[in-house]
């Protein structure tokens, strides 16, 4: 059976939502893990995964190595798109390493959209042998706000600390500073201060988006932030707009608190883009892609790794 461009499991072709503002290109998601222990309150994939903790798939390597050799290898496969990679779990179960094993022998580009902390250090040699790039989320510097937001994963102190190390492998890495919550993390001198460090850490881009509201999720969020709610009812549901199924910030407020993310990004010299805000202006866009997949193909290779098995002879 020939399934060139198509889904097979556990391969599926990305396409979130039909989603009318979503500007990804073609690419495969790959989700070693159901459910996700990082229990974001924000997390639009929790109506779908389910439960707070992350549990392997059952067979998923086998499946996978019985459908790599029918899907297409131009498309990008992004780990990571609806249930982290990299939980707590992945120490034990090492899927996503036996994921990473089998696609970079393989010659496939990878994207690795992630949460992740120091955990990811131990896969970071593998990483540097292919093509492959880390796009990791960091929605604040404050501890305690993320602490709040993003109750089970690992500290944005942490995560940073691995982006740098990945980083000086030669990793390519793009920041997402995604989303961004009215009232809880849209301060302007904090998003300028989190692009500043993307760009520390080596970051080539960064990708930014607002809190766009869905029930499940806006629920735990007002559950969360009590003091909130109001304002947020009036900012998504009176002056706010629907858009696929979602509740939106008007376009001027979202305009506002993008701003300060791709204007530093831009004085910085970063590559920048929004996520399903529908603004491809230069002023919002200027990215190859709005998810890093172009990062794949720039995969710059430290010294030590551009003779290995699998990797590109630079
Ligand atoms: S890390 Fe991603 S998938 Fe996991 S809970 Fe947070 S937003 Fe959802």
């Amino acid at each position: 059976m020939s399934c060139i461009g198509g889904s097979i499991y556990p391969f599926s072709v990305f396409d979130p939502w039909q989603g009318e503002l979503c500007t990804c290109p073609k690419k495969y998601s790959l989700n070693p893990y159901t459910g996700c222990s990082f229990a974001c309150l924000y997390c639009y994939a929790k109506s779908y995964i389910g439960k707070k903790s992350s549990h392997p798939k059952m067979n998923f390597l086998k499946l996978m190595e019985r459908a790599l050799p029918k899907i297409n290898r131009n498309l990008v496969v992004n780990l990571g798109t609806s249930s982290d990679p990299y939980p707590e779990e992945e120490k034990e179960h090492e899927l996503t390493k036996g994921a990473l094993n089998l696609l970079i022998k393989g010659g496939f580009k990878v994207l690795i959209t992630t949460k992740g902390g120091s955990i990811m250090l131990r896969d970071a040699e593998l990483m540097a042998g292919g093509k492959v790039a880390v796009t990791p989320t960091v929605t604040t510097l404050s501890e305690n706000i993320a602490r709040k937001i993003e109750p089970g994963a690992p500290p944005p102190s942490e995560r940073i600390e691995t982006a740098k190390k990945l980083s000086s492998l030669g990793i390519p890495i793009g920041f997402r500073i995604d989303p961004i919550i009215p009232g809880v993390n849209d301060d302007e001198s904090e998003l300028r201060e989190l692009v500043e460090v993307a760009a520390e850490v080596g970051a080539k881009m960064v990708v930014t988006s607002t809190y766009k509201a869905k029930p499940l999720d806006f629920k735990d969020m007002v559950e969360a932030f009590p003091e909130l709610e109001e304002r947020w009812r009036v900012l998504y549901f009176e002056e706010g707009e629907r858009i696929g199924g979602y509740r939106y910030l008007k376009r001027e407020l979202r305009e506002k608190m993008l701003a300060p993310v791709v204007n530093e990004a831009a004085k910085l010299g970063i590559e920048y883009a929004t996520c399903r805000e529908g603004l491809l202006s230069k002023e919002f866009f200027n990215s190859r892609s709005c998810d890093g997949s172009h990062l794949t193909e720039n995969s710059f290779k430290h010294e030590k790794y551009k003779n290995k098995e699998g990797s590109e002879q630079l």
